[in-house]
């Protein structure tokens, strides 16, 4: 298939939904290429794809602290999240704002699901945890917590640490999803002292069909794919070794840049500043709490988000409405519903999630074209 050339620059401003490819790991994927041998094999050509693995799992551990032995390569994070929900458990403690992957693979499971509250701000709240484990009427079993790190919609970060103390405390074990934190602010897996911890390649420049589970502590794993003994047993089907690969790459670039990340978010609170001079109608979801630097998530009341998300594209920038991990989906957000947004202001609410790349004139002719667009809504409205 061949894709028809833009004939204008475009802005990319969807980095979560996916982060452009890095050239360390596009190079890195083409230098897998062509590596002959399956690393389970004896011999020098699979001993050296055996080596690549073993660096890569490095490289990753890294990222978040954790011991390369932890690391089991998988197809992504809907898969590391599929994994953990699907571990037998008696008890599932999850809120109505985790991405569907996590959401959908807890309720098809046969845990008792226990609903975390979670309150207008974006956060949630932790007491609702503690009702069920000190008061609740029905014994928890082997129970999970399951609490994402930050949210893909809002960026708003959530408190692991502190519920993941009070986790271990009460014989719980915790998973978090940290697709969206890594390589945007600090993850390690021991300040944390999760069990379980989910990650996604392509989020953080690395190719699409490639994450990992991060486990602690010998935490146990169910094997949804069994057959050959890869990954430690942990997880069956010859390595992608071209995946791995730039997995590998983009997580070391990832680290460095943590510490460059303020220029991010001095950009992005440049932009809503903006914004909200220009529209003071525009409402910026979670602005009270910790979110990731580089997200916004905006609502202009009267002003569909498809409209906009498809007048933006039109003009050259790319942000989307609502999640738009599932293909084409404009709909309703569960995320902000779980928030208690107003659906007036849940229909208007697009993302606009920027990266290393995005300079500083990328985000003036954002905020040109905003106020070109706003002007000509106002003017329908
Ligand atoms: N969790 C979160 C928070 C995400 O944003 C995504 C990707 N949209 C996923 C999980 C799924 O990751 P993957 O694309 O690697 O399956």
């Amino acid at each position: 298939m061949t894709l028809a050339p833009t004939s204008f620059a475009r802005t990319y401003f969807d980095w979560n939904a996916t982060a452009p490819l890095r050239p360390v790991a596009k190079a890195a994927m083409i230098a897998a290429l062509d590596l002959v041998g399956n690393p389970s094999s004896v011999h020098a050509e699979g001993r050296k794809a055996r080596a690549l693995v073993n660096e890569a799992r490095e490289a990753v551990a890294a990222l978040v602290g954790a011991a390369s032995a932890d690391v089991v390569f998988m197809s992504g994070a809907t898969e590391a999240n599929a994994t953990v929900m699907a571990g037998g458990w008696d008890t599932i403690f999850t809120s109505e704002m985790e991405h569907e992957s996590v959401l959908h693979a807890a309720k098809a499971s046969h845990a008792r699901i226990v609903e975390i509250a979670v309150g207008s701000d974006g956060v949630i709240d932790p007491g609702t945890i503690a009702d069920e484990v000190m008061c609740g009427h029905q014994p928890l079993g082997r129970a999970l917590i399951t609490l994402q790190h930050a949210n893909n919609e809002t960026g708003i970060v959530q408190p692991v640490a502190n519920v993941a103390a009070f986790a271990r405390a009460h014989g719980i074990a915790t998973h978090t999803d940290a697709v969206q934190t890594c390589g945007r602010i600090a993850v390690d897996v021991d300040t944390l002292g999760i069990d379980y911890l989910s990650l996604s390649a392509h989020k953080l420049g690395g190719p699409k069909g490639i994450g990992a589970l991060i486990l602690r502590n010998g935490a146990p794993l169910p094997n949804l794919l069994i057959g050959g003994g890869q990954e430690r047993r942990r997880r069956a089907g010859t390595e992608n070794i071209p995946g791995i690969a730039g997995f590998a790459a983009a997580a070391v670039a990832a680290k460095a840049e943590i510490a460059t990340i303020d220029r991010q978010r001095r950009l992005r609170d440049h932009l809503e500043h903006q914004i909200r001079t220009m529209t003071s109608t525009a409402t910026i979801i979670g602005r009270d709490v910790e979110r990731l630097p580089n997200t916004t998530c905006l609502a202009l009341p009267g002003c569909s988000a498809e409209t906009l998300v498809i007048k933006l594209d039109l003009a050259g920038f790319a942000v989307s409405a609502g999640s738009a991990c599932s293909s084409g989906k404009v709909g309703s957000s569960h995320v902000l519903r779980a928030i208690g947004v107003r659906p007036d202001l849940a229909r208007a609410a697009v993302r606009i999630s920027i990266g290393s790349s995005t300079t500083d004139d990328d985000i003036a002719r954002f905020l040109s074209t905003w106020t070109e667009l706003t002007r000509t809504v106002a003017k329908a409205a």
